[in-house]
């Protein structure tokens, strides 16, 4: 009855607009930090689906918690009241210090309310022209209209014109230019703590901080892309803690879910009642199942929790290190960019999945975001596999 990888390729090619290369798997099943394809091999997974499963596949207490809601209620608009929402939306606030929550369905869809925010902000205290979003050049923010031109990558801005107006691109780690950039027009400033799509780049302290100290003193919001680093991927709730700032918005999406759709923005003081009725919304935000998931992955995200995210990122970095044809390791906690010389990335990730491994690209890096849980015999079998695809 089930199809096989080919018949499934055959069907995708065929029914599937074409937005995506994929890789030569078809998953069927998975547990923890490993799958299994339709052919029956089994894969260690580097990826987590591009940070999403970040309890690994089919988490049991997970599983239940959105089974659960699932059999009780599955959706009921935004236009009443519902347990699991409140309940994601008070851990979130309680875990942040942050004031509110809004939910929506994706990471660019998060960016969205942090923009509209933004904008509404500066041109509600600080005039009609009050609408300029700086953003970090090498950054990526979603897909949507709003979120391709707020990335600042140029093979972006093609095809899609007119894009909209009101952004402006610094380099990262450049406080020259972004002094350079403010100016009352600007109404926030939003950056990823760690560039993932671009590269995996570690913004400096420095730099965040003078960002931030910028924004505090001439009112400008600072928003945090979360939405990879977001969720303990860098070993800590969120990765703005690792630089000693406190952010005006911060958007969140993929590892929330934990495999379900959901994204959302957290808000503070400044901004939290910011969006009126009818400024924003979304059919499916803060849906019960998907916020019921979320609940339950936020509730697992204790300090000894993130202690071991960070430690078992340390430990994936120095075992890779050392390979000498390892140049360096970037990124923080479970989010790691491996520049390596020899050969690409991308064939080194190729060559890692022929040999059941699952691991992403970035750039001109490999890019690796375990399962948080994963476990240190999973992490051996996988920076192993890794190597040898490295090294041979
Ligand atoms: C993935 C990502 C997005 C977009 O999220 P989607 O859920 O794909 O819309 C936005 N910002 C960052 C930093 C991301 O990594």
């Amino acid at each position: 009855m089930n199809l096989t990888k080919s018949e499934i390729k055959k069907l995708d090619k065929e029914y599937i607009v074409g937005t995506y290369n994929r890789y030569d798997l078809a998953i069927d099943h998975g547990k923890g930090a490993r799958c299994v394809s339709v052919d029956g091999r089994e894969y260690i997974d580097f990826t987590s689906g591009i940070g999403v499963n970040c309890l690994g596949y089919c988490d049991e207490g997970w599983v239940g918690a959105v089974i659960t809601q699932v059999m009780k209620l599955q959706h009921c608009s935004n236009l009443f009241y519902s347990e699991p929402q409140v309940k994601a939306a008070s851990m979130l606030v309680e875990k942040t210090g942050m004031s509110k929550v809004f939910f929506g369905n994706s990471g660019a869809e998060a960016n969205e309310a942090a923009i509209k925010t933004a904008r509404k902000y500066g041109t509600q205290n600080k005039g009609d022209n009050c609408n300029k979003i700086i953003t970090l050049v090498n950054s990526f923010h979603g897909r949507t209209i709003a979120t391709i031109t707020a990335t600042g990558q140029d093979n972006y801005h093609k095809y899609f014109t007119p894009f909209l107006d009101g952004f402006l691109y610094c380099p990262a780690n450049d406080i020259d230019t972004l002094k350079s950039l403010i100016s009352d027009d600007v109404c926030a400033i939003m950056m990823e703590m760690v560039q993932g799509e671009g590269g995996v780049l570690n913004l400096d302290e420095e730099f965040v901080q003078a960002a931030a100290s910028i924004c505090a003193d001439k009112d400008i919001l600072f928003i945090a892309d979360e939405v990879q680093t977001g969720i303990g991927r860098t070993g800590r709730l969120f990765a703005y803690e690792h630089f000693g700032i406190k952010p005006d918005i911060v958007s969140f999406a993929k590892g929330i879910g934990g495999g379900l759709p959901i994204g959302g923005a957290l808000f503070g003081p400044k901004t939290c009642n910011v969006l009126q009725p009818g400024d924003h919304g979304t059919t499916y935000g803060g849906n019960p199942v998907a916020t019921a998931g979320a609940a339950y992955i936020l509730g697992k995200m204790d300090d000894e929790f993130l202690k071991e995210v960070e430690a078992k990122g340390e430990y994936i970095r120095e075992a890779l290190l050392k390979c000498p044809k390892v140049k360096s390791v970037s990124g923080m906690g479970l989010m790691l960019g491996v520049a390596i010389e020899g050969k690409t990335a991308s064939e080194a990730v190729k060559t890692a999945l022929e040999k059941g491994l699952m691991a992403l690209t970035a750039k001109d890096k490999i890019r690796l975001l375990p399962p948080l849980t994963i476990t240190k015999e999973e992490i051996d079998e996988g920076v192993a596999i890794l190597i040898e695809a490295i090294e041979c």
